[in-house]
């Protein structure tokens, strides 16, 4: 029966975080003991005083549809977010509430692509940009990027890229998964390339925003000549430990904004009401409230980076924000370890699974199929035995 599904999902990937992180959990369940540093999930709870708005919420009887862009209460939240954090204005009907920044990245692919758009995607991406540009009949344009070059993307490799069928750019900053952060110099840079090109949307992922080691984020729409083009996606599940409250949202020119609220309000209408609430709380809070969450990650960053050093063959750089390490790999490929011939990085990525029991995620889902990424968004006593146990596998 599966030739009945449609070609569109025959044609869509898994998202292989979601995956690694499935087969982790059901290794667990056959009671394997899998440390799990495949999935991009903080591992602290959400904040007492999120929490509370979330439970004051539903005892003041917030159940029923919300607006399909968000409760105004949490528009103006973003807008003086947005002021605050990054120096943009936004009004009201540039900001769209969605289910996840996933949703809001998708609302946006469906409604700016036409079959054959191209979007550019500097590599490494984040796992989902390619599979909702194609599920959105665009063509994902990959720009390889290397360990030396900090993964960034150059102006000359952006100019290159660009054909009479570029229709956008994606990217992330801080990046996952390479965990680079692109200073607001390097923004400018590539601006200069686009200001060439006037036609081109861009899309900036700054879901990582606060997670960020070496201060001064800097948004593609705080150059003027940027923001009437620039869509500045955002969301709180990262830096306020929500992912499963599932709230993103975007501040775009005010006609991509009312597209999105059209497809959404097609599609799942307003977001969840009790999270909305709540992220009323946690935006309005000072940033300070959270940045202990950061300080530890910082601390694993160190932790990871340094065990990581001290085992052969991992080529890594020193991330400045996300809580993602990316090394270089490809020095095992042609050897055989343990009996697991590893000729890429999803070989490699299976053979931690497998013989050190530790979940990491193949590069081939983000477009680099020389590196894998490790999450160190978990315990430092778990990094330790993980790394521990990946250094034992490998001595071999
Ligand atoms: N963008 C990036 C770069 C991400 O890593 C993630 C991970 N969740 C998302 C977007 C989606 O975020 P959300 O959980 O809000 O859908
Ligand atoms: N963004 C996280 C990650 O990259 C969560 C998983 C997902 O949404 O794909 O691991």
């Amino acid at each position: 029966m599966q030739e009945k599904l449609s070609n569109r999902i025959n044609n869509l990937a898994t998202s292989q975080t979601l995956a690694m992180a499935a087969k982790a959990r059901e290794l667990r369940a056959e009671g394997k003991d899998v440390i799990g540093l495949s999935l991009g999930e903080p591992d602290f709870n959400t904040p007492d005083f999120i929490k509370d708005a979330a439970i004051q919420a539903i005892n003041d009887d917030y159940n029923s549809y919300t607006p399909v862009d968000g409760y105004v209460e949490l528009k103006d939240a973003i807008i003086t977010k947005f002021k605050r954090d990054n120096n943009l204005t936004y009004t009201y009907p540039q900001i769209v509430v969605s289910t996840g920044a996933k949703q809001s990245l998708a609302n946006v692919a469906l409604a700016m692509l036409n079959p054959g758009d191209e979007v550019i995607l500097p590599c490494p991406y984040w796992v989902s940009y390619a599979e909702i540009v194609k599920l959105a009949e665009g063509i994902p344009v990959e720009v390889s990027t290397t360990l030396e070059s900090n993964f960034k993307m150059t102006p000359e490799q952006l100019e290159a890229a660009i054909t009479p069928k570029t229709k956008m750019l994606w990217y992330s900053s801080p990046c996952n998964p390479s965990g680079m952060v692109y200073t607001k110099e390097e923004l400018r840079a590539l601006a200069d390339v686009l200001a060439k090109h006037p036609d081109i949307i861009i899309v900036s992922d700054e879901i990582y925003e606060h997670i960020n080691y070496i201060g001064g984020h800097a948004s593609m729409a705080e150059f003027e000549d940027m923001y009437d083009r620039t869509v500045t996606v955002n969301g709180v599940a990262k830096a306020f430990a929500m992912t499963g409250w599932r709230i993103g949202y975007i501040g775009a020119p005010a006609w991509i904004a009312r597209a999105c609220n059209k497809l959404q309000g097609q599609v799942t209408s307003g977001a969840n009401c009790i999270a909305q609430r709540a992220v009323i709380t946690a935006l309005e809070a000072p940033v300070s409230k959270i940045s202990y969450m950061v300080d530890t990650f910082k601390t694993r960053r160190k932790l990871i980076i340094d065990l990581l050093n001290e085992i052969e063959g991992f080529e890594t750089t020193e991330p400045e924000g996300a809580f993602y390490v990316f090394p270089n790999i490809s020095s095992y490929f042609g050897k055989t370890i343990k009996g697991h011939t590893i000729n890429n990085a999803t070989d490699f990525s299976m053979f931690l699974l497998e013989e050190a029991l530790v979940a990491t995620v193949t590069g081939d889902a983000f477009g680099n199929p020389e590196c894998i990424r490790i999450s160190y968004a978990a315990s430092e006593a778990q990094i330790e035995e993980a790394l521990k146990r990946i250094k034992s596998a490998l001595s071999e």
